[in-house]
């Protein structure tokens, strides 16, 4: 309703004249700091003198204080100006911090932009990707990730693993490689393959299994790797190598027999540019926290279109980033599967009003304005920030949820909405 209106008051003052017209501003921008147990989720909201307000999600694992700190520089440019001037302000901001890109500038940016694109579809009472085109897709088939948790042995991730297929769900992904960093040992490399052996034994051949390696190994460690998963038929293996280096991972993909997946820690299209010239990965992963928001991640989807690469996006952080992600999941013809946490923190519920509708193995794409997903801020006050630290080398990487978890989408139907 608060939308009609504000048409209706635009109008009434166009009637009047070209300088009567009323033109909506920013009046503020906060950011909410919200443990999760593994990280803190960071949602930033800006707020507007005509009442609308847009969430966007930044959420940068244990760096939220620089993230914090990076939202500040761009309230003070954004304060007072028209937030539908989405492309204008990105490419100000960007341009304007002299020193481009980087995750936390990015990830500041990123969730920025994407709550202007909220604001923006609340102000014309559209859904995110009516703006971007429409709908290509009406759901998006999902793979989880976090399924796993608590899981050690080999025949805990077999038993979890059923108990997910059992839901639905038709893909599932994880990191099977312990602490190793760089190189694995024969025995950690045979436990790893144990694993990766008992959940294919236990879903069947008709489930994708996506093997995460969180860019740990070097080239021969990784070409390795690849060729030891490959009887397992994974949909893909993702971040064989680190990150910053894509000559070292088209080395490694030229000698995989299974397709590689990367991406999450490249922000722009820029990063994105040279990915695509060197054909270093098979799926690409980037992340709307990260790597820009909505219209760049649009835009690097396009660019993977022409190259015939689909859209993989990254996906394990919070409900807003979710919504986000979403959005370009519906618009996007490239799209190919979206990541999603197969369960959380029981307050996720209560952080925000997050409706996910879940069938078949996908999320139905719903069809609220703006990213359809509203903030409660007074429940993210009940979890401030604690500080938490990487695991992934500390073979604690599946300790990713806490006892008391949820599964957040799929308890109900469709019809219930
Ligand atoms: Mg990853």
């Amino acid at each position: 309703m608060m939308q009609i209106g504000f048409i209706l008051i635009i109008r009434m003052n166009s009637s009047s004249g070209q300088k009567g017209i009323y033109i909506m501003k920013v009046t503020d921008i906060k950011t909410f700091v919200v443990d999760c147990f593994r990280t803190n989720w960071v949602f930033v909201k800006v707020y507007t003198d005509a009442g609308i307000t847009g969430v966007g999600e930044g959420t940068l694992e244990y760096k939220e204080k620089a993230l914090i700190g990076a939202v500040e520089h761009i309230r003070s440019y954004l304060i007072g100006k028209d937030p539908t001037q989405i492309e204008k302000h990105y490419h100000d901001i960007y341009r304007d911090a002299y020193w481009r890109g980087g995750v936390v500038l990015m990830s500041a940016l990123s969730a920025v932009e994407t709550a202007l694109w909220d604001i923006l579809g609340k102000h014309l009472g559209v859904p995110v990707y009516q703006l971007l085109g429409g709908k290509v897709n009406e759901d998006c088939r999902i793979y989880v990730n976090g399924w796993f948790s608590g899981a050690c042995e080999p025949k805990e991730f077999a038993e979890k693993a059923r108990s997910v297929v059992d839901r639905g769900i038709t893909a599932m992904k994880w990191d099977p490689f312990g602490k190793s960093y760089l190189q694995i040992s024969n025995r950690d490399l045979d436990k790893a393959i144990c694993c990766i052996a008992a959940v294919r034994e236990a879903v069947g051949d008709k489930v994708d299994l996506l093997i995460e390696a969180h860019g740990r190994f070097d080239v021969p460690t990784a070409i390795k790797i690849a060729q030891e998963v490959a009887p397992f038929k994974p949909m893909f293996l993702e971040e064989p190598v680190p990150p910053n280096n894509l000559e070292a991972l088209k080395a490694v993909r030229e000698k995989s027999p299974v397709a590689i997946s990367a991406g999450e820690r490249l922000y722009t299209r820029y990063d994105y540019n040279e990915l695509f010239h060197l054909r270093a990965a098979d799926y690409i992963q980037p992340d709307v926290s990260h790597a820009g928001g909505i219209m760049e991640l649009k835009k690097i989807a396009a660019i993977a279109e022409v190259n015939y690469i689909p859209f993989a996006p990254h996906n394990p952080s919070g409900p807003v980033a979710n919504a986000a992600t979403l959005q370009l999941a519906a618009c996007c013809p490239n799209f190919c599967i979206l990541e999603i946490m197969y369960s959380d923190v029981v307050y996720r519920s209560a952080v925000t009003d997050e409706n996910l509708v879940y069938e078949n193995g996908c999320i139905i794409i719903g069809d609220r304005p703006g990213l359809g997903i509203e903030l409660n801020e007074a429940e993210c006050l009940r979890h401030p920030y604690v500080e938490h630290n990487l695991r992934h080398y500390t073979g604690a990487l599946t300790d990713i949820r806490p006892p008391e978890n949820a599964f957040y989408f799929g308890e109900r139907k469709k019809e219930d909405f």
